[in-house]
């Protein structure tokens, strides 16, 4: 461990990529100084209920604003992250930030339903998780059920009595738990009947080809047939058209997120979205 050995230790803990890549060094030196150089925020995308028109929730997404290599996406950084292990105190500090957000936005009287915060495989692993997440409710004053976290189903599946124990004890305490990008993983669906899931979300590749595509309208239809005798909520993600939107809505899709309706935005762009209460035009 580098911690309290002074800057220099930093080198000697560059992964094995960085080694061979100057680029990635240079990315992997800079995430390690942007917890406490101030340089996240969290940006929020609401969840639309499109019969109502009403965002019901949130999901908060990450961003990281470097001083001279600007915006980085989440898709470049949070695997470096991830390999470093600075994912557990910057998915930490996600955590936080989002729950503390949402008791903030609930003491002003404002409803801005589950806040959906994803975690990464790392975070998953540890024994402790379920216990950190209620220490950060307890801290934060949020009420469980206001937080939802968002999983992959291989991250379910790398470790399936572990996942199940940290899901229940999750479960029982009042958060709910959502399945990310679902449908692409490889883990077959039996799955579903052992792990205490709430919420699918669709991957935003069959909704891009829903319209061109009758397999991945077949799938997404399938999905949500699926979601509904499972007494599951299903969000689709990632709706950009009115298309779109209307096939998902004539398969049984009542939640939805994407770019049609909203981008994610910073805090007070939610807030504003939230006073308003719908997001109307395109419905
Ligand atoms: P995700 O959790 O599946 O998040 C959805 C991604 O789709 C987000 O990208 C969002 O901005 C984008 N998106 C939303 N609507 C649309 C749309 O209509 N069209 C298109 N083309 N894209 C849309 P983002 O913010 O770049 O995040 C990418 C991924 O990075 C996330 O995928 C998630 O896996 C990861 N990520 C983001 N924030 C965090 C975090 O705090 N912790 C962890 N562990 N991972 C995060
Ligand atoms: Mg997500
Ligand atoms: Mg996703
Ligand atoms: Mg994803």
């Amino acid at each position: 461990r580098a911690k309290g050995r002074g800057r220099n230790m930093h080198l000697a803990y560059v992964s094995a990529a960085a080694n061979r890549d100057p680029e990635r060094l240079a990315l992997e030196l800079a995430l390690r100084g942007a917890l406490k150089h101030g340089e996240f925020s969290v940006h929020y995308q609401p969840r639309i209920d499109v019969d109502s028109g009403a965002p019901v929730g949130a999901e908060a997404l990450l961003r990281w604003h470097h001083p001279h290599m600007g915006m980085i996406s989440p898709a470049r950084f949070i695997p470096v992250a991830e390999e470093t292990g600075l994912i557990e105190s910057i998915g930490e500090w996600v955590l936080r930030a989002a729950c503390e957000q949402n008791r903030l936005w609930r003491e002003s009287g404002l409803m801005p339903g589950r806040i959906g915060v994803n975690l990464s495989a790392r975070q998953f692993r540890h024994a402790d998780l379920a216990l950190r997440v209620v220490q950060l409710l307890k801290e934060t004053g949020l009420d469980p059920q206001h937080l939802e976290l968002e999983l992959t189903e291989s991250m379910l599946m790398e470790d399936v009595d572990t996942a199940v124990a940290t899901m229940t004890c999750l479960k029982n305490y009042g958060v709910s738990i959502a399945v990310d990008d679902f449908g692409t993983g490889y883990s077959g669906l039996s799955y579903l009947k052992r792990f205490p899931i709430d919420t699918l979300k669709i991957d935003q590749s069959f909704v891009r080809e829903i319209t061109s595509d009758p397999a991945s309208a077949a799938i997404a239809d399938a999905i949500i047939a699926m979601a509904q005798r499972l007494n599951l909520d299903v969000i689709a993600e990632g709706v950009e058209t009115p298309e779109q939107c209307r096939l998902l809505r004539e398969s049984g899709c009542r939640y939805m997120q994407g770019y049609l309706f909203a981008r994610p935005v910073p805090t007070e762009d939610l807030t504003k979205l939230l006073r308003v209460g719908h997001v109307g035009r395109h419905l």
